[in-house]
């Protein structure tokens, strides 16, 4: 996940464990420290988004870029 402040890349620096897992994340640029949560969606709901996202294309190749991106590292 990209910093909301300067769109940098972060680090995970804790993880709580659960049915859902939150995040304490940390900018390594600017130091900027968040909390993210992560939880169990819909399959279907991929299938949905991407088809109406295909109207807005700019924002399915942001989707996509990102989805590489997490696989690459
Ligand atoms: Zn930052």
């Amino acid at each position: 996940m990209y910093c909301p402040k300067c769109c940098s890349k972060t680090r995970v620096i804790g993880t709580v464990a659960g049915q859902t897992n939150e995040r304490f994340r940390k900018c390594t640029v600017c130091g900027y420290s968040f909390q993210t949560v992560e939880a169990i969606k819909y399959d279907e709901y991929w299938k949905e988004y991407k088809e109406s996202s295909i109207e807005n294309s700019l924002h399915f190749n942001r989707i996509k870029k990102y989805g590489n991106l997490f696989t690459a590292s």
